[in-house]
């Protein structure tokens, strides 16, 4: 499984699928290289002065399944990798729980470079959104998990909020989205860890449904 961090990968041969290459001459593995560097120097909002490295991906280069989250913390902002704080150890340790039924996966978030003070910024995701929606139509997975509130209405500004839709799966314009809580709202208190907990078991349940695979 090809995966990626912030610095553009090593080339190897093209991922493979049962029905062939998903990538025969590797230009959409090229074009999210070519797009991850534009990511890292970029100079569209006021963001790019206060960040040490922007955050631009980290997983499979054919993910089954995508995860986006809000903006880089401080963690990620020092090493330029997605969910790599407190939240990202939760996180994984649920990629861990789902096990097969995840398959590849990729993380990425609204925000590349972090706001200060973690300060959700509207201006700057709305400069990152270019960057979003080529990331994942590069990218094309399966299934999108958003994590939190923010992330889901981007995704899908029809949703219920978060505590609604989170554990339930929407079909979107850009495809299958199963919402989750944030990480971060899971550690701040034992019910929404919980609930947390909960979404993944059901999240997995729908993974592992053969139906998914007919859709
Ligand atoms: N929270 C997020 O939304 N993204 C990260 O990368 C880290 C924490």
């Amino acid at each position: 499984m090809r995966s990626v961090s912030a610095t553009p990968p090593p080339r190897t041969p093209a991922p493979q699928t049962r029905e062939g290459p998903l990538d025969p001459d590797g230009r959409r593995e090229a074009e999210f290289t070519r797009l991850s560097r534009r990511i890292v120097r970029c100079t569209r909002c006021p963001l790019a002065q206060s960040r040490t490295h922007a955050v631009v991906y980290r997983g499979s280069l054919s993910p089954r399944v995508v995860f986006v989250g809000e903006a880089p913390g401080a963690e990620e902002d020092r090493q330029g990798v997605p969910f790599v704080g407190r939240s990202g150890k939760l996180l994984d340790g649920a990629v861990a729980l789902l096990g097969p039924a995840l398959g590849s996966y990729g993380v990425l978030n609204l925000l590349k470079c972090r706001p200060p003070r973690n300060r959700f910024d509207t201006r700057a995701a709305a400069a990152c959104r270019p960057y979003l929606d080529r990331q994942l139509e590069l990218l094309r997975p399966r299934v999108l998990a958003s994590l939190g509130a923010r992330a889901l209405r981007s995704l899908d500004p029809d949703a219920p909020p978060v505590l609604r839709s989170a554990g339930t799966v929407r079909r979107t314009r850009i495809g299958w989205l199963f919402p989750l809580i944030h990480p971060a709202a899971a550690l701040r208190s034992r019910r929404l860890r919980e609930r947390w907990d909960r979404d993944v078991h059901t999240f997995g349940d729908w993974l592992r449904s053969p139906s998914l695979e007919m859709l």
